[in-house]
């Protein structure tokens, strides 16, 4: 496999990285504190191309490949954690999603309108009881003479304060787990759904996280892809979303690692720079080392994603390689700045918070691990 960038990737990464230094790092600090949805720099990204950045132009979006989406991920979160995600669920869960398995009329209606950041998506699966084991889906949709009765409750749904569209999932057959869920394309603004404001979360804050009650009609073409194939397009959408999230989780280590860097430097003990004490040189060593290998899994299942018709294993390989050697940077740099890094407001401080939720969003560790086992042990 060759990881070589071409000229046209290398161009985009770049121009990604100026936007995420002059624009969103700026916005960070702040997004953090308050807490508040990023809309100015989220419609700041969308005139850059960074929404249906792999939507084929024909459909409004920038056409480009997974490897640059990756790569444009990496660099936004290297800036903001949150604006990352809060991307990389219009792109991944939402407007791919609709670009795969949506019929002409949906593609229509609303891929445009994602890829210019004219309407936000959230993708609605996780519930009170149904996360990890996500097949186990209690709300319901029930067949009505037009149409579907959608009830029941989601929950952690990102994007939802400000989201146009949600894809929500609801069993059409219950009992019957993964085989009778059915996917539902829904304008937020559909009477009958009641938001809820998530109580303060440790990182990634300002990403919109809504718990949304339902109890709503909604028509036959609402339905995305076919009735009761919908949980299969969940984890569709997942595949690309992990790697999307090990991209993030590569910016905000990367981060760390430069913040350490910096740090050991200019910090003086014992009359010397700490950067010349073997016990900070190997953290710094195996922060970089951890981060370049997983930067290869992530590339490897950006370009599987290009590929191939299933990248489940590589997403998961990656998401789960790129989120544990951010977390361990993170905590490495905090040890590193010390007290300097534990105040509250340091930029460490804030990476130490945000990189802990990507290795829990969108599957996690733990069913990372379980995707990965239940390949190699079927297919030695
Ligand atoms: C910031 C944030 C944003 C989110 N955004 C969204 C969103 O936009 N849309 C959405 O649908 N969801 C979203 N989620 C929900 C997220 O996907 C779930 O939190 C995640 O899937 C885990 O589910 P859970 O929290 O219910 O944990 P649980 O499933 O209850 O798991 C608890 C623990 O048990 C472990 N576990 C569970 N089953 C097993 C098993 N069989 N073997 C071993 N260990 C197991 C888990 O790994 C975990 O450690 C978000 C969550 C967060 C924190």
């Amino acid at each position: 496999m060759i990881l070589e960038l071409t000229k046209e990737q290398e161009s985009f990464k770049s121009s990604v990285e100026q936007f995420a230094r002059d624009v969103v790092a700026l916005r960070a600090p702040a997004i953090d504190k308050s807490g508040e949805f990023p809309s100015d720099v989220i419609h700041a990204a969308a005139a850059r191309g960074l929404l249906g950045v792999t939507i084929p132009t024909a459909w409004g979006g920038a056409g480009r490949d997974y490897v640059s989406y990756a790569l444009a991920l990496e660099a936004i979160a290297h800036a903001s954690a949150t604006v990352a995600v809060s991307l990389s669920v219009t792109n991944s869960l939402v407007a791919e999603l609709i670009a795969y398995a949506g019929r002409e009329s949906q593609r229509g209606r609303w891929l445009r309108r994602l890829a210019t950041g004219d309407a936000l998506g959230a993708f609605a699966l996780s519930e009170p009881e149904s996360g990890t084991d996500a097949a186990n889906q209690q709300t319901r949709a029930v067949k009505t003479a037009d149409g579907y009765r959608v009830t029941g409750r989601k929950v952690w749904v990102a994007n939802a304060e400000e989201a146009s569209v949600a894809v929500v999932f609801a069993a059409t057959r219950p009992g019957l787990r993964g085989q009778g869920v059915t996917a539902f394309l829904v304008p937020m603004n559909t009477p009958g759904i009641t938001r809820t404001a998530r109580a303060d979360s440790l990182g990634v804050r300002g990403l919109g996280c809504m718990d949304l009650d339902f109890d709503i009609r909604v028509e036959d073409d609402q339905v995305l892809g076919s009735v009761d194939r919908g949980f299969p397009l969940a984890m569709w959408a997942l595949d690309g979303g992990r790697i999307a999230i090990a991209a993030q989780a590569l910016g905000i280590g990367e981060a760390a690692l430069d913040e350490a860097i910096a740090y050991a430097k200019r910090r003086e003990q014992f009359g010397r720079p700490i950067a010349e004490y073997q016990a900070i040189q190997w953290m710094l060593a195996d922060m970089a080392t951890e981060l370049a290998a997983a930067r290869v899994l992530t590339l490897r299942a950006a370009a599987a994603k290009d590929t191939q018709e299933k990248c489940t294993v590589e997403a998961a390989m990656a998401k789960l390689a790129a989120s544990e050697a951010a977390h361990r940077a993170a905590d490495r740099a905090m040890q590193i700045l010390a007290s300097a890094g534990y105040r509250r407001g340091s930029v460490v401080e804030r990476l130490f918070r945000d990189v802990r939720a990507t290795e829990i969003y969108q599957g996690t560790s733990e069913a990372q691990r379980m995707i990965i086992a239940a390949r190699i042990l079927n297919n030695p």
